[in-house]
């Protein structure tokens, strides 16, 4: 069975990306492991503090873990955006295979500071969970936005990504490339997309020597995704999609269905989501 670090070295070295999505329910993980099933391709599940709050710690651990022994799928549980140690320390001992560590609200000194003291607390728990650092502000709420969070748009520079990693120890760095979290509005209506700086991802992979993941995915135009990944993007988070696709695909299933059957009610919202992360994931595997 491959580990995620394996995994992310293959995709690295193929100039191709790993994709994560995040889930609050069955319904969106059944179809994230159907679509990645049906194309033969590893992929990572995110569960943030607010969507592990309402799953369980544990308890998505175990149902990723079951999925993994069922058939020796290659399916990762990653802590997404972990904000202290505690929680940090509760998904490593959970058996997570990666935690991100965010720090990115604080100023850069005292986030080294804190990502060190996580990267030391995760390795001692279980050696083999890989940590994620992050450093730039890219907002924090996955939902659809009015504007551009206050604070968001500063990028990354390569002389803080080589140090923060040189610092810290973390194995996968979350840059700000002209990523953010959550859709605007007029990318929800309208056809505006998110736009990536190529040329700053080369700089930024080549200064800190690192896996490094596109957060905010969700909304980004998709030869910009291609490019940043040739660049040296090798996980890519969708999250805001999911979570749209799966409110519409609700509303739609429930109008339609006027039963009590929820297994047979979500059906179709299964298929809608199996078909978005699909799309997106034949995206980040092509070359
Ligand atoms: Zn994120």
């Amino acid at each position: 069975m491959e580990t995620l670090r394996e995994v992310l070295t293959k995709a690295d070295r193929d100039g191709v990306a790993i994709g994560h999505f995040n889930v609050s329910d069955l319904t969106a993980l059944k179809a994230i492991v159907a679509a990645a099933r049906d194309l033969k391709l590893p992929v990572l599940i995110g569960v943030s503090e607010g969507e592990r709050g309402f799953t369980g710690v544990a308890q998505i651990a175990a149902l990723i873990r079951c999925y993994r022994e069922e058939s020796e799928y290659p399916i990762f549980l990653n802590a997404d955006h972990t904000h202290s140690l505690e929680k940090a320390e509760q998904a490593a001992r959970a058996g997570f295979d990666e935690i991100i560590f965010d720090g990115s609200s604080l100023p850069f000194e005292k986030n080294v500071e804190q990502t060190k003291k996580a990267v030391e607390l995760i390795k001692s728990i279980n050696p083999n969970c890989m940590v994620e650092g992050e450093i730039g502000y890219i907002g924090s709420s996955s939902d659809v936005l009015k504007k551009v969070p206050e604070g968001a748009g500063i990028m990354t520079t390569p002389e803080e990504a080589k140090e923060f990693v040189a610092a810290t120890g973390v194995e996968i760095l979350a840059p700000a490339v002209g990523n953010m979290h959550g859709l605007l509005e007029s990318m929800v209506t309208g056809n505006v997309k998110k736009r990536l700086d190529i040329e700053r991802i080369a700089a930024l992979r080549e200064a800190g020597g690192v896996f490094m993941t596109l957060h905010g995915g969700s909304g980004t135009d998709d030869e910009d995704f291609k490019k940043a990944i040739k660049a040296g993007m090798t996980i890519v988070h969708v999250n805001t999609e999911i979570r749209l696709t799966w409110r519409h695909g609700m509303e739609a299933a429930l109008a339609a269905d006027k039963s009590v059957v929820p297994y047979k009610i979500m059906l179709p919202v299964v298929a809608a989501i199996q078909k978005v992360v699909d799309a997106r994931l034949r995206l980040f595997s092509s070359r």
